[in-house]
């Protein structure tokens, strides 16, 4: 049987833990979550009959600041699941050095099926649940897959409601009238894009030269291929949850945009041909972006992906058996608590601003995310090189090695 999330997060966590010989009061520690919060929500739908959703906020660890991380719509959300999103969020924090801890929610929903007022209302009545174990110096949640920056607002209002005055640092991600920060909306890709070429001149690699496929046509993947389109790539592939499309030639990203929103799906692009999820994984491009959900690079086909970087932009698509296999067949892997880390920076940001009631420009904004992007790239690099370890090994020591310090010296 394949493992779970968490128990490959578990697997990642002790190979650091070994390296760095760390004491097993600070493992066992980091093994479990702090606080493990589980609501039911009942909505009253459009139809005026009720129904129960389940809910749930995982608060990881908090040693280096706030617990922060978002909050995923989706019907295969499970306990496991936000468990291990919330340790990988506490990580990815640390990996990149902002002062937060690591948090995550979900709901158990398919919000495609629910009207816009049937998804407000689930929202604030997820927030009336929680509120009281949320807050700006508390836990600071934000969008993940098919929450967003709408949903974010109706999160702060309600919040804001429960409380009984204003708190923008609560809750990131927002519309930019209610205290969003520029650039946040395509922050995660363009934090992805800074390592990605950090990797392109480790490698020798030029841009023009280079294709790319995307699986998952999202927030983050969209942003992505856009970006590093704009920059000479060739995006060659990409894929939403209905399946993919690959073309012979770069993508007209434009006129695809225009395609999903008239279909519902990048299938069935003009000049492409058809493909699924797994073949898209598999094609042969210099750099794949999966972007979408979990355990999609397995030791299944990890032995067929063609790649020779693999940028993770979603969360956890790799297993560890599969990390093992890429690593062996020279596949650069950039980790996920590395290349994703462009969405909670400038989350961090948003919450900065938020506590200033002062506003940065984007190109401010870009100034102060590109050197934390570079240099973490570059940290953690030097760590691989100095212990011949994988890339994801290598953040892990970084990551952990901070969250323990901070944690002995609080005196934990
Ligand atoms: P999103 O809801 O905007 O997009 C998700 C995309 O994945 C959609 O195109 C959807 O069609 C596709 N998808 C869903 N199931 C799929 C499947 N089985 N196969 C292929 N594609 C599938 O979500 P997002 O915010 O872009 O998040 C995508 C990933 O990036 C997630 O792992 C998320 O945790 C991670 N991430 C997002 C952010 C952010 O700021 N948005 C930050 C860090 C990490």
């Amino acid at each position: 049987m394949s493992k779970t999330a968490f128990e490959n997060a578990m697997a990642q966590l002790d190979k650091a833990a070994k390296i760095l010989n760390l004491e097993e009061n600070i493992l066992t520690l980091l093994r479990r979550p702090n606080a493990l919060h589980q609501v039911d929500l009942e909505i009253k739908m459009d139809n005026g009959e009720s129904k129960i959703f389940k809910a749930y906020r995982i608060q990881y660890n908090n040693a280096r600041g706030p617990y922060k991380g978002g909050i995923r719509y989706h019907w295969n959300v499970t306990e496991d699941e936000v468990k291990a999103l919330s340790f990988w969020m506490t990580m990815k924090c640390s990996a990149v050095g902002i002062p937060l801890g690591g948090g995550k929610g979900g709901i158990i929903v398919n919000p495609k099926e629910l009207s816009v007022g049937e998804l407000e209302r689930l929202s604030r009545a997820y927030i009336r649940a929680l509120y009281q174990h949320i807050g700006p110096v508390q836990d600071v949640p934000a969008p993940d897959v098919y929450t967003t920056p709408q949903i974010m607002g109706w999160m702060l209002d309600e919040y804001e409601k429960c409380v009984g005055h204003h708190a923008p640092g609560v809750i990131t991600g927002k519309p930019l009238s209610v205290g969003g920060s520029q650039g946040r909306g395509f922050a995660t890709a363009q934090g992805g894009v800074y390592v990605v070429e950090e990797a392109m001149r480790k490698l020798g690699k030029n841009p023009s030269d280079t294709t790319v496929a995307v699986q998952g046509f999202g927030n983050a993947g969209s942003f992505m291929a856009k970006i590093l389109s704009d920059l000479g790539y060739k995006i060659v592939a990409v894929s939403d949850s209905k399946g993919g499309i690959k073309s012979a030639s770069a993508l007209d990203l434009v006129a695809l945009e225009k395609h999903k929103e008239t279909t519902g799906a990048v299938a069935g692009f003009t000049g492409t041909e058809n493909i699924t999820n797994e073949q898209l994984l598999e094609l042969e491009v210099d750099v794949l972006v999966p972007a979408a959900l979990e355990n999609q690079i397995t030791a299944d086909n990890a032995p067929r992906i063609k790649a020779k970087i693999v940028a993770e932009l979603a969360n956890g698509p790799t297993t560890p058996e599969a990390d093992e296999i890429l690593f062996k067949n020279g596949v650069l892997l950039i980790p996920d608590i590395l290349t994703n880390a462009g969405g909670v920076t400038v989350s961090y940001f948003e919450q900065v601003q938020n506590a200033m009631n002062y506003y940065w420009t984007e190109s401010e904004v870009l100034a102060k995310l590109k050197p934390i992007m570079v240099d973490s790239f570059n940290a953690i690099w030097a760590m691989k090189e100095k212990h011949n370890i994988d890339m994801r090994t290598a953040a892990f020591v970084v990551a952990v090695a901070r969250v323990a310090q901070a944690m002995k010296d609080r005196g934990l």
